[in-house]
């Protein structure tokens, strides 16, 4: 393809050399060096020596004298000159609309300057429509190298809802029988090197189907218009084979929230890229079987247009690998491998934060260091130097992160929260506690699985406040009030949230009574600090019974923490032990 474009470029080359040719042939036969002043040429005119007098647009008009001679002399542009020529019998060619052999061969200059200038500027795009840029692998023709959910360790969670849409790919009728409608597109949000990309592509080979990657990087600083072009062209690509995974990494690159983004002067190219991406989607039907699988870091940083039903509606968290994951993953990419002895369980421990990419890039450094050494196997010994050399690559803020203090302190803030929902509300299901970070920046969460209910009891809101203030209350207990920390930040917001409407919302409290504050209008202003002042000392109430609940519990507190520490996730039928 490359090849092709080259040589095109070839002819308005030489079109250019050929017409500039021309122009200076033309040239040279039309003007003369020699000037003479227009008493000279009155002077020829009144003896009859002048045979011929060129005209054209020029203030100078060209003299040829019946001897040959040629000279140029200023035209005075009367109206009567060319009648006194003829008068004398003098051919006057006229070229004021000068002839097409004259300005023909600058206009195919002109032409062949701005087809090299083009074809220079689309092969600096990489071209808007090759290949080169877009990744393609057909996963239905090459079975054999697929890649398919076994080469993904851990994930589980992540995995399991892309079985659906594996599903969908493979019998895409099945869902259209029966009306149900299946999502277009699929975000995956979580670090980098989690998995995302590999995930996608797990995808494309478990349902057979071609895979295609774009990135939305490629987009960044591309000439208005490239953009929704490529984007047109992959998806027309991924229809020609009927069922395809289409899969956009960085998508945040083009999908950032619109809006406040000042400077960005880019900002017309990603919306014409943004709009194309979402009126392909909207044009390919259920039946079509394409699936549109995008990766972003931040999901918070996504345009809304992006999420909306139709669209990207289906997200899923890739997260950081905990501690057993780590140990599927550093088994599965040690597997083709030869090791000896390695305490496969221990590496994992050691490995707190790091994602698969690092893991899989720590097993290799190990084996170039095994190869160094002209060792038969991977050892210990070089997976503890792959292990500082990975660490040593680090930036600052991940060093910090694998402190073991930090670990400690997040493990004990989310064993506070998950330690007072068993306690206080039993019926709210607490799945999950980790002291993995999320991609949102929290340190660690605890997920509880609400019971259903249309309304709720002011008592269950204080407990609910309680669960919420009981990170920060067991690092308080734990570590002393002068070592609490940021991460219960996001704790507090929402405990304030939750006063707050109770007291100005829900007619729970004293100040207002029954009074809706938001309902008074401009004389919000009269009861505002009341309300927070009741707001505040309900908070303070609250978080005193908190401390209280878990300094009693401290036993508990401190077995279900350090179970935390040493196991990092643990799921609902893990969590019983600890309240029963
Ligand atoms: P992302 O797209 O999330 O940035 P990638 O999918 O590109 O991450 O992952 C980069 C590499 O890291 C993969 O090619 C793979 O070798 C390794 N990797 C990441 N996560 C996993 C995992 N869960 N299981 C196995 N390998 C993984
Ligand atoms: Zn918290």
């Amino acid at each position: 393809m490359n090849k092709i474009k080259k040589n095109y470029i070839l002819i308005p080359i030489f079109t250019a050399i050929l017409s500039l040719i021309f122009m200076i042939i033309i040239a040279s036969n039309t003007t003369t060096s020699i000037n003479k002043s227009y008493s000279n040429f009155t002077e020829d005119l009144n003896s009859h020596n002048i045979s011929t007098v060129i005209m054209d647009t020029s203030p100078n008009m060209t003299v040829i004298l019946n001897n040959g001679e040629k000279y140029s002399t200023d035209n005075p542009k009367t109206d009567n000159l060319k009648e006194t020529l003829l008068l004398n019998n003098i051919k006057v060619k006229d070229e004021t609309v000068a002839p097409l052999i004259k300005t023909l061969p600058s206009g195919i200059f002109v032409v062949s300057l701005l087809t090299i200038m083009f074809m220079l500027i689309a092969k600096a795009r990489g071209g808007s429509g090759s290949m080169t840029s877009m990744d393609m692998e057909d996963f239905s023709k090459n079975k054999k190298v697929a890649l398919d959910f076994n080469s993904v360790a851990g994930n589980d969670e992540a995995k399991e809802s892309l079985m659906d849409i594996v599903d969908f790919l493979k019998s895409p009728e099945k869902y259209q029988k029966y009306g149900a409608r299946m999502p277009k597109g699929v975000i995956l949000y979580g670090s980098p090197g989690t998995g995302k990309t590999l995930l996608a592509k797990a995808v494309a080979g478990e349902a057979g189907v071609p895979f295609y990657a774009l990135s939305g990087s490629d987009f960044v600083q591309v000439y208005v218009g490239v953009g929704a072009a490529r984007i047109r062209n992959l998806f027309k690509k991924a229809k020609s084979h009927g069922k395809a995974v289409i899969f956009i990494d960085e998508i945040d690159a083009i999908g950032k929230k619109r809006g406040n983004s000042k400077g960005g002067g880019n900002n017309d190219e990603r919306d014409q890229t943004l709009n194309a991406l979402l009126t392909e989607m909207s044009g390919f039907g259920q039946e079509e079987g394409i699936v549109v699988i995008a990766a972003t870091n931040r999901l918070d940083m996504l345009d809304d247009a992006l999420l909306r039903p139709g669209r990207f509606d289906r997200h899923i968290e890739v997260s950081l690998p905990d501690v057993n994951a780590r140990e599927k993953i550093l088994s599965l990419h040690l597997k083709n491998k030869p090791h000896d002895n390695l305490d496969i369980k221990d590496i994992a421990k050691k490995t707190v934060y790091f994602s698969g990419a690092k893991l899989e890039s720590l097993v290799n450094e190990s084996a170039i260091l095994a190869a160094k050494d002209d060792s038969d196997t991977i050892t210990n010994k070089h997976i503890e130097a792959a292990y500082s050399i990975t660490l040593a690559g680090y930036d600052k803020k991940e060093t910090s992160y694998l402190s073991k203090e930090d670990k400690l302190l997040t493990s004990y803030h989310e064993a506070g929260h998950g330690l007072v929902s068993m306690l206080l509300l039993p019926k709210d299901k607490v799945s999950k506690i980790t002291i993995i970070p999320t991609t949102k920046g929290a340190g660690g969460y605890t997920l509880t699985i609400p019971e259903d209910k249309n309304y709720h009891k002011m008592n269950y809101l204080k407990n609910k406040i309680k669960v919420l203030l009981g990170g920060r209350a067991a690092e308080e207990i734990i570590f002393g009030k002068e070592n609490i920390s940021t991460g219960a930040e996001n704790d507090i917001s929402q405990t304030t949230d939750i006063a707050l409407k109770m007291i100005s919302e829900y007619g729970m409290g004293d100040t207002l009574g029954l009074i809706k504050l938001s309902s008074v209008g401009s004389l919000y202003g009269s009861y505002g600090n009341p309300v927070i002042e009741e707001c505040k000392k309900l908070l303070d109430n609250l978080y005193e019974e908190t401390l209280e609940l878990l300094r009693e519990n401290k036993n508990k507190l401190d077995s279900l923490a350090l179970e935390l520490l040493e196991k990092e996730t643990l799921y609902d039928t893990e969590l019983e032990k600890f309240v029963s």
